[in-house]
């Protein structure tokens, strides 16, 4: 998956800023009805007629939030989309458009920029999304990428995190913890590198955790699924820091309690085989791992039908009244509660 090409490299300057625009943007069309102009003037221009604009940003700095060391950078370009979409998809929304802004220093030819680009334009293309704009600048201390997605929704349509109510069911998508385990592979192979740089990692028995780490999929999937199951989620949230935090939330703000059942977990295999490898508990990499990208959302109990047998939807507890707190639910059947760095008190027990 990481490979090292022999690389050409061809220095930004030459290009100039509107060449080198045009030369990342070319390879990008307009699908959206509500894209009336993309790229090319001061502004875009978008009409959503009669629906609700959603709207979301993120910034990613080399080093806080990336290390391009492992992270190839179509891989980057890729999951920046998909941080982004995730947001948009977890107000149950339709994502049409998104801005890319880069600052860039001079350690990064074309090549890396069109690489980057790749990934933008897979992303792009696959999840139905028009690229409408950005800003290209450069930068002294690294690659910043900052990314806005916009949607489209009907007011009724939409879910916030503040709409669970007592007993509705707590739900996820997709399996958790992956992605954390995939982090702590390649932090380990890029020790291991460092000490022997002709080290060969293997990383085939790992391709589930790493693929999880720097290829996301944000759930437009579910969003269409509870579509067509006529399922609207009284609350939403996507899980970017970690279900308890994820968890946390959704009780603030809608002002409730919850029972999470540790059991009900969905865990992928190699997230169990990894964890027991790296001595980690596979519950607390659940709770506290974060970017799994996957949706947690809460459902009316006559809703259950619905999604009861779905292969991408687990349900893994229920909302319950505030003065009840917010726990987690061990094998054992006791009640711990939750923190939004799961861990602190879970490891007491
Ligand atoms: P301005 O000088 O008004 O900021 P620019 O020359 O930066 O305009 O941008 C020209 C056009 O190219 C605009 O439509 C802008 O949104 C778009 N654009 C600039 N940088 C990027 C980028 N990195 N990715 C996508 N579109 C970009
Ligand atoms: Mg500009």
């Amino acid at each position: 998956m990481i490979e090292d090409k022999e690389q050409k490299r061809t220095s930004i300057e030459s290009l100039g800023e509107f060449g080198l625009i045009d030369h990342l943007t070319e390879g990008f069309p307009i699908t959206q009805k509500s894209t009336i102009k993309g790229i090319g003037d001061d502004a875009a221009i978008l009409d959503f007629n009669n629906k609700k604009v959603v709207v979301s940003t993120d910034l990613l700095i080399e080093g806080v939030h990336f290390d391009l060391s492992y992270m190839p950078l179509k891989h980057l370009g890729y999951k920046a989309i998909m941080v982004n979409l995730s947001d948009i998809y977890a107000m149950n929304a339709v994502a049409t458009q998104v801005t890319v802004s880069v600052a860039i220093s001079n350690r990064f030819p074309l090549e890396a920029l069109e690489e980057l680009y790749a990934g933008i334009g897979l992303a792009t293309a696959k999840f139905n999304v028009d690229l409408i704009g950005g800003d290209t600048t450069s930068s002294k201390t690294g690659l910043l990428i900052s990314i806005t997605a916009l949607g489209e929704i009907n007011e009724e349509d939409t879910t916030y995190r503040n709409g669970a109510k007592p007993n509705d069911l707590l739900v996820v998508s997709g399996d958790l913890g992956g992605a954390y385990m995939g982090l702590q592979v390649l932090e380990r192979e890029k020790a291991v590198f460092k000490v022997n740089p002709n080290s060969q990692p293997d990383l085939e028995p790992y391709s589930y955790i790493v693929e999880r780490q720097l290829k996301p999929e944000a759930r437009k999937d579910i969003i269409e699924t509870l579509k067509i199951l006529e399922v609207k989620p009284t609350s939403m949230i996507d899980i970017s820091d970690g279900l308890s935090s994820e968890i946390l939330h959704i009780c603030k703000q809608s002002d409730v309690g919850c029972d999470l059942y540790e059991e009900k977990i969905p865990l992928d295999p190699t997230v169990i085989s990894s964890c027991e490898e790296f001595q980690l508990n596979s519950t607390v990499v659940a709770l506290s791992g974060g970017e799994d990208y996957e949706l947690l959302f809460t459902i009316d109990q006559k809703d259950f039908d619905k999604i009861k047998g779905n292969p991408n939807l687990t349900v893994i507890g229920h909302i319950t009244d505030k003065s009840q707190g917010a726990n987690l639910v061990s094998r054992a059947g006791s009640k711990i509660e939750l923190t939004a760095q799961g861990w602190n008190s879970f490891k007491a027990e």
